[in-house]
C-alpha cells in the first residue's frame, strides 16, 4: 500500500546523489535559515554551506536549485564570482543521464560559483546562498492502471501543509555529497514543522513584525536528502529506549496517536531486537493532507484517510519504521540494484504474517508467488540488479515480491540465526554508507563462512523463473523401512535450487530439502514408516513457476494482461446495456467490445473475456462450467450468490481454454456500478466479489485445485 522509501521524484535525486559510499571528505554541511509563508506559497532563506575546500577542483562548484526561487547574493569570507543558468546540459552534471536525471535536472537552473582566493587544504569554507520564491508544484493524480498508484508533487508550500523534498530543490543541491545541517525554520504560529534529526529548540519571535514560531532542526548523521514538512499540527511525544517518539496529526486526537505511540514502541523494540540500535534521536509519525506513504529517515508522511485505516498500524506502518534501518540508514547503491524494498517487505509485511501464524505466512509467499506468475511474463522480467523502484505491478513484483524472496530461501539454507547475525554484520558495518547487493553478499558470506556468489549471482544478476516438474515418483522397501524414489526436472535455463520436499508417512511428516541444479535428478528420501504421500514445495518456499491447477482464478488475473474482449450481454435491457457500455472503457482493457444484440461473440477463445450482463454466449459457455445463473441467484461449485439489487463479479477459467480467464459482471444496480469499476484493482486477489452499492458485501478466493507436485501411494 505504501510507496517505497523517500519519494518518486526524488529518486533522481537519490540516483544520481548515491554513488560511491560517503567517505568523511565527500560530507557538506548546510546551516540554513528558511521563512516559510503558506499563504503565499513562498519561502525566504539562508543557506551557509560548508564545503570542504580540498575537494574543490580549481575552486569551483555547480548546485541545482529550483528554477522558481530567486538567488539574491551568493558570498564567502574568499571571495566569489558567480553566475545561474536555466538551460544545463544535464551530461555535465551526471554521467551517462537517464530520463529521471535529466527530469530532475530540468527543474533546476545551475548555479556555477568560483572561489576566487586559494582555498585552505584542511577544514571547510563556507558560501552564504541566499535566495527566495513561491514553491508551488500542484499535485497530480496517479497513474490509474496501477492500484498502487498516489497523488504526486515534487513539493508545495500551501496553507494546506507543505511538503519539500529533493525532488524539490528547494535547497542548492549537490551531486555525490551526503551532508549534515542545521535547519532554523520560522513559520506562523499555528505552524509546525518537521524535518530530519533532533528537534533543539523551538520558540516564538517577532521576525520582520511578525509573530512566529522558530524551530530548531539538527542532523548529525549523513543524509543525502533534505526534507521539510510543516502543517497545523498537534504533537504528541513520548520517550522509548533514548529515541524521541512523536506524532504530528491535524487534530488533537489522543487516542489516534496512542496508537500510533505504542505501535512505535513495539517495532522499535522488534528491530532494535532483531537488527542493531534504532540509528536516529526521534522517530515521528506525520499526518498529511493528500493521501501519501512516504518513508523518510527518522518520520514517516502518512495520508490523512491512511492513518486512520485500521490495519496500516499492523502492516505499513511497520514498514515505514523498518526503512530508517534499510534505506534510510544503509543507503541505496541505485546503480546495482535496489536491494532495501525486498528486506524491508521480508523484515516487515512478511515478518508480520509469520508472527501470526505459518498459515498466513503460506498465504502471503503463495501470494507473492502468484502476483509474479500472473504478472511478469519473460519478455517483461528484468534482474534485481536493474530495480529502482516500482512504478508498476511488474516493478513491484520483481523489486519486492522476487527479491523477498531471495531473502527467505536464503533464510531456510543459511537457518534463522545465522540469517540475523548476518544482517545486524551488514548494517553494523554499512550504517550511513551506500551499500550494494554485493555488500549483503559479502556480509552473508563472511558470517557463514561459506560461498554465497552463486546464489546472489543467479537471483541479483539474472532473470527467470524456475520450472520445476515430478517427473516420476515410486517406493521401495529399504533395511529397514520404506524409500521414497522421486525425479525432479526443471526447465531451462536451469538454476540452483535446494527443493523443499514433504513425505508424510504413516507416522507423520518427514520434511527434507534437496539440491538439484541438473536438469534432471533423482532423489530418495527412507523412513521407517510407510510413506502415504509426496509433496515438492507444497508450502511455496521456492521461488518458482506455479502449475495452473496452483493458481486459484482471481480477478487481478483477468486484468494482467491489458488484452481482452468484452462482450456486452444481449439478454440485458437497453438501459442495462446502455450502463455497462458506458463502463467499458473504464475497465482499461485494450480490445474488442463486442454488443452481442448486434453481433456474434465468436468462438472465446485466445484472449481473456469480460461478459458485462448476461448473454447467450455467456451461457453457452457457463453450460460447459459448474456455474449456474437463474433469476436473481448464481451458484458456483454449490455456493449460492444472491444478486438481487446487487453487483456480482467473479473470474473463472474459460473452459475452452485453460490460458484464458473470463470475467463475469452482473447488476442489478448499474448506478454504483462506475465507482466499482474504478475499485476493482484493489480487489484483485479475489475470484468473487458481491457489492452492495459500492461496497464489497462478500469477497473470497476459489479454492486453488491439486498440483501435480503432490502424488499419493496409496492411490496405486
Ligand atoms: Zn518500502
Amino acid at each position: 500500500m505504501l510507496k517505497p522509501y523517500g519519494m518518486l521524484f526524488a529518486f533522481a535525486a537519490m540516483a544520481i546523489l548515491l554513488t560511491g559510499a560517503c567517505i568523511a571528505g565527500d560530507l557538506m554541511h548546510h546551516s540554513m535559515t528558511v521563512s516559510i509563508y503558506p499563504p503565499d506559497n513562498s519561502l525566504l532563506a539562508v543557506d551557509t554551506v560548508y564545503v570542504a575546500g580540498v575537494h574543490l577542483e580549481s575552486g569551483k562548484m555547480t548546485f541545482l536549485l529550483n528554477r522558481s526561487l530567486e538567488i539574491e547574493s551568493i558570498e564567502s569570507p574568499y571571495g566569489i564570482k558567480w553566475y545561474s543558468q536555466e538551460e544545463i546540459d544535464p551530461a555535465m552534471l551526471k554521467d551517462e543521464p537517464d530520463e529521471d536525471d535529466k527530469e530532475f535536472i530540468a527543474r533546476g537552473k545551475g548555479v556555477f560559483i568560483e572561489v576566487l582566493e586559494p582555498l585552505p587544504a584542511e577544514g571547510m569554507i563556507p558560501i552564504v546562498i541566499s535566495f527566495s520564491g513561491v514553491l508551488y508544484d500542484s499535485l497530480l493524480p496517479p497513474d490509474r492502471n496501477y492500484s498502487r498508484g498516489f497523488a504526486t508533487t515534487t513539493g508545495l508550500i500551501d496553507e494546506r501543509g507543505t511538503y519539500l523534498s529533493n525532488g524539490s530543490l528547494w535547497y542548492p543541491f549537490q551531486f555525490d555529497f551526503s551532508f549534515t545541517f542545521r535547519l532554523t525554520v520560522d513559520l506562523p504560529p499555528d505552524y509546525m514543522s518537521v524535518s530530519q534529526g533532533a528537534l533543539e529548540r523551538e520558540y516564538l519571535d517577532t521576525i520582520r513584525d511578525e509573530k512566529r514560531l522558530v524551530e530548531v532542526w539538527v542532523e548529525r548523521n549523513p543524509t543525502p536528502e533534505f526534507y521539510l514538512v510543516a502543517g497545523r499540527y498537534y504533537r504528541h511525544q513520548e520517550v522509548h529506549n533514548g529515541t524521541s517518539i512523536m506524532t504530528y496529526t491535524y487534530e488533537t486526537s489522543d487516542s489516534l496517536s496512542q496508537v500510533y505511540l505504542d505501535a512505535t514502541r513495539r517495532y522499535l523494540a522488534m528491530y532494535e531486537e532483531l537488527i542493531g540500535k534504532y540509528p536516529h534521536p526521534k522517530f515521528a509519525m506525520v499526518e498529511n493532507f493528500w493521501q501519501t506513504g512516504y518513508g523518510m529517515p527518522s518520520f514517516t508522511l502518512l495520508g490523512d484517510r491512511v492513518i486512520r485505516l485500521p490495519f496500516i498500524v499492523h502492516t505499513s506502518y511497520g514498514h515505514e519504521i523498518l526503512h530508517n534501518w534499510w534505506g534510510n540508514c544503509v543507503f541505496v547503491d541505485y546503480d546495482t540494484g535496489n536491494w532495501c524494498e525486498g528486506l524491508t517487505t521480508y523484515g516487515a509485511d512478511y515478518l508480520y504474517k509469520e508472527r501470526q501464524g505459518e498459515e498466513a505466512a503460506r498465504d502471503y509467499r503463495h501470494q507473492t508467488l502468484i502476483t509474479f506468475n500472473n504478472y511478469v511474463t519473460a519478455e517483461k522480467d528484468f534482474p534485481l540488479s536493474a530495480f529502482h523502484e516500482r512504478h508498476d505491478s511488474v516493478s513491484q513484483s520483481v523489486g519486492y515480491g522476487k527479491s523477498l524472496f531471495v531473502f527467505h530461501m536464503l533464510r531456510l539454507y543459511l537457518g534463522d540465526e545465522m540469517f540475523w547475525r548476518s544482517l545486524r554484520s551488514f548494517y553494523g558495518t554499512h550504517r550511513y554508507e551506500t551499500a550494494s547487493w554485493e555488500d549483503l553478499e559479502r556480509a552473508f558470506a563472511e558470517t557463514s563462512g561459506r560461498d554465497l556468489s552463486w546464489y546472489f549471482d543467479q537471483w541479483v544478476n539474472h532473470t527467470g523463473l524456475p520450472g520445476v516438474s515430478l517427473e516420476a515418483a515410486w517406493t521401495e522397501r529399504a533395511a529397514p523401512g520404506h524409500a521414497v524414489m522421486f525425479t525432479l526436472r526443471q526447465s531451462e535455463p536451469s538454476f540452483t535450487l535446494d527443493v523443499p520436499v514433504v513425505v508424510t508417512t504413516e507416522t507423520g511428516e518427514v520434511r527434507r530439502s534437496v539440491r538439484l541444479s541438473e536438469t534432471e535428478k533423482t532423489f530418495s528420501v527412507t523412513n521407517e514408516s510407510r510413506p502415504i504421500s509426496l509433496e515438492i514445495d507444497p508450502d511455496f518456499n521456492m521461488f518458482r513457476r506455479l502449475y495452473t491447477e496452483e493458481i486459484p482464478v482471481t480477478i487481478g488475473g483477468a486484468f494482467a494482461n491489458d488484452d481482452g474482449t468484452i462482450i456486452i450481454g444481449n439478454r440485458e435491457d437497453d438501459t442495462v446495456r446502455m450502463s455497462f457500455s458506458a463502463i467499458s472503457h473504464a475497465l482499461g482493457i485494450e480490445g474488442d467490445v463486442v454488443n452481442e444484440a448486434q453481433s456474434g461473440a465468436g468462438d472465446l477463445t485466445g484472449t481473456h473475456f469480460w461478459f458485462l450482463g448476461r448473454g447467450d454466449a455467456l451461457d453457452g459457455l457457463l453450460r460447459e462450467t459448474e456455474v449456474d445463473l437463474a433469476g436473481d441467484r448464481v451458484t458456483v461449485s454449490g455456493s449460492e450468490y444472491e444478486i438481487g439489487g446487487r453487483t456480482f463479479i467473479c473470474a473463472l477459467r474459460n473452459p475452452r481454454d485453460e490460458n484464458s480467464i473470463i470475467t463475469i459482471v452482473l447488476s442489478a444496480d448499474t448506478e454504483s456500478l462506475p465507482g466499482i469499476v474504478g475499485k476493482l484493482p484493489h480487489y484483485g486477489r479475489n475470484s468473487y466479489l458481491v457489492f452492495e452499492g459500492g461496497k464489497a458485501l462478500e469477497r473470497g478466493v476459489w479454492e486453488a485445485a491439486g498440483s501435480p507436485l503432490r502424488v499419493d501411494f496409496r492411490a496405486r
